[in-house]
């Protein structure tokens, strides 16, 4: 017979492993080793939309995600793979970006003005404190906003960004997601009419004129 005894010591040791886990390095993976990007928007259940456990209770802990507007590339976004991918046995990105969402909504030169009429020093800013040589060309604070037209392109070209960039090893397999809130169904990022029915995909049906900014294209 098994006593209670044994089953907690196990389960003692296991926990100790696990939270000590970042001292091991690429032996130290998350459970899946597996790095998720994903768009911050409170519709998108990344747990659901993906089939994994990302928070802990104890026995979470599938992926290191890292959540921002629209799920997009980002310096950060790509510092943080690249520590992960290198340095904490990551060997697997899984980009979901969504339907409906906000990074749709509007123009980045609307909201340009909008801040400068906040009055914001667009032009003079630092975007980080702690960082100044982190700087933007002028004229590139729209571009670096990332709001999007269209959020399938949006995805397969970030999935190829991660794939190519020289931070992120070669042998790192890729994917990028749709999740549709309309239908609580992921499917894969694609430009067929058909397959996009129903939901809200681009800035057109936002009712947004402008083009946003070359980000994507
Ligand atoms: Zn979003």
């Amino acid at each position: 017979m098994s006593y209670l005894k044994d089953e907690i010591e196990q389960r003692v040791s296991d926990y100790d492993h696990w939270a000590t886990r970042r001292r091991y390095g690429p032996d130290g993976p998350n459970n899946r080793r597996l790095w998720v990007l994903a768009c911050m928007d409170e519709r998108l259940p990344v747990d659901e939309a993906l089939g994994i456990r990302v928070d802990s209770p104890v026995g979470g802990g599938d992926a290191h995600c890292f959540r921002n507007a629209g799920g997009i590339v980002t310096e950060d976004a790509i510092r943080s793979a690249m520590l992960t991918c290198n340095f904490f046995g990551t060997r697997e990105i899984v980009i979901v970006q969504h339907t409906q969402c906000g990074m749709l909504s509007a123009n980045a030169g609307d909201i340009e003005q909008a801040l400068r009429g906040r009055g914001v020093d667009i032009d003079g800013l630092t975007l980080d404190p702690t960082l100044p040589e982190l700087k933007l060309e002028p004229g590139a604070f729209g571009k670096w906003i990332g709001m999007m037209d269209d959020v399938d392109v949006a995805c397969m070209k970030a999935v190829e960004t991660f794939k190519h960039h020289p931070l992120i090893p070669k042998d790192v397999t890729v994917s990028g997601w749709i999740w549709e809130v309309e239908t609580r169904r992921l499917r894969a990022p694609t430009l067929d009419a058909d397959k996009r029915a129903r939901t809200d995909v681009t800035s057109d049906q936002f009712g947004v004129k402008a083009k946003q900014p070359p980000r994507w294209s």
